[in-house]
């Protein structure tokens, strides 16, 4: 009987899959004219029901990074390189390190906390999505 709770339309299913997968992607844009700001890959928010996931812009690498790591294996959960209070937000912010260079980069827990634009420091970002993705 168990199954009828997950059999409903396609749409239901893809977005179980994007939950299980992928998360939640975003197109990142920025609309200050002249910057031409444009990130070379989606920006996922999100893990699923198996996958935990990091993810924020390495600004050294120009580019969105994350951190992948199986819920159920807590060894393989990465440490973040600190935790501190942001007084602007009022929210713990945690640094992790990116995976291509070592530098430290700030965890974006959702797509709003993305707002300025890394290249011409306005806080023009627009965000466009969430879009399913599938590998
Ligand atoms: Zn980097
Ligand atoms: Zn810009």
């Amino acid at each position: 009987m168990k199954r009828f709770v997950w059999i409903g339309s396609a749409v239901a299913v893809a977005a179980l899959a994007a939950s299980l997968w992928a998360g939640a992607m975003y197109d990142i844009t920025c609309e200050t004219p002249g910057c031409g700001f444009k990130p070379s890959s989606y920006m996922g928010i999100g893990g699923g029901f198996v996958f935990e996931q990091v993810q924020g812009f390495c600004k050294t690498c120009n580019k969105p990074v994350s951190l992948t790591w199986n819920r159920k294996e807590d060894a393989k959960k990465p440490e973040p390189l600190a935790e501190f209070w942001d007084p602007m937000t009022g929210t713990v912010r945690r640094l992790y390190a990116c995976p291509t260079c070592g530098k430290p980069f700030v965890a974006i827990t959702k797509i709003e906390e993305f707002r300025h634009c890394p290249t011409c420091g306005k806080a023009s970002l627009k965000h466009t999505g969430p879009t399913i993705m599938y590998d």
